[in-house]
């Protein structure tokens, strides 16, 4: 049977343009091709490989790439908690309702509903990224309400570790993407049943709720003269305690990947 070889850092910085222009977020093309084989950017981010390029790496990219099946082992192990999950007495303490053994659970004000074999159904698509967020919030062992005191990402429980990623994967492609669509962030106001707030040093602060005990702030603040614009993404305090910090990570990245999707097809 024959092998194939794992692509390296290397062989994708030889195809690169090399000219760290940062378009892809990241403050060199080595990095870049560091992201690409740890699986946390993908080719078509940086704007400067050609079709063919493109061509010649993927087959290999993805014959090597691990993501999905430990995905789905996490999933299954997510599932065997559900089978034996008490709906009726996690559904109060973790602001979802219960009824006839299927539980009603508001994402970004859209309603999907999970039955006890992990099942989920909403009246809008279902999007991939949102059932494992869903699944852990219900099954991860502890709980507590919404505080009102916002924190950093790095200042939630294991945030430190993960929080080059998330600079990568979530405020910096948002930022880039609020620079472009000035509307967006208003969009995602209506669209996902935000709210403005203020008390935040930004121009704008939105507040969304991805899971109901799950509440982030958005704030951007716009490029000013020299001032070049910025964007953070802040937590209750009850994330920390309600959703492992992988799985906070997945929701942003997801939630972010929507957006660009949103600003693409708006545009
Ligand atoms: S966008 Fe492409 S060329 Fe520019 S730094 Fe990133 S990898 Fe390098």
């Amino acid at each position: 049977m024959s092998t194939i070889k794992p692509l390296t850092p290397l062989e994708i910085y030889k195809v690169l343009q090399k000219t760290n222009c940062k378009q892809c977020a990241l403050p060199s093309c080595l990095a870049f091709a560091a992201a690409v084989v740890g699986g946390q950017k993908k080719l078509d981010d940086c704007p400067h490989l050609t079709d063919e390029e493109k061509d010649t790496l993927a087959p290999t990219l993805q014959a090597r790439s691990t993501p999905e099946p430990r995905k789905a082992e996490f999933i299954d192990k997510l599932l065997e908690k559900m089978a034996v999950l008490d709906l009726e007495a996690v559904a109060f303490e973790r602001g979802v309702s219960c009824k006839d053994g299927s539980i009603s659970i508001l994402s970004l004000g859209k309603e999907f509903h999970v039955d006890q074999s992990g099942q989920m159904k909403s009246s809008c698509h279902i999007i991939p990224w949102v059932q494992a967020p869903i699944l852990s919030y219900l099954c991860y062992g502890t709980h507590t309400q919404i505080t009102g005191r916002w924190v950093s990402f790095r200042e939630i429980k294991g945030g430190i570790e993960w929080r080059g990623l998330f600079r990568s994967r979530c405020e910096t492609p948002l930022k880039i993407l609020a620079d472009k669509h000035p509307e967006l962030l208003n969009d995602i106001i209506e669209l996902f049943a935000g709210k403005d707030v203020d008390g935040f040093d930004a121009d704008i602060a939105v507040v969304l709720h991805p899971l109901p005990h799950i509440p982030i702030c958005i704030c951007y603040q716009a490029a000013d003269g020299d001032l070049e614009s910025d964007l953070n993404i802040f937590f209750d305090e009850c994330c920390g305690t309600n959703l492992h910090i992988k799985s906070i990570y997945t929701l942003c990245a997801g939630l972010v990947q929507m957006f660009e999707k949103i600003a693409v097809h708006h545009s």
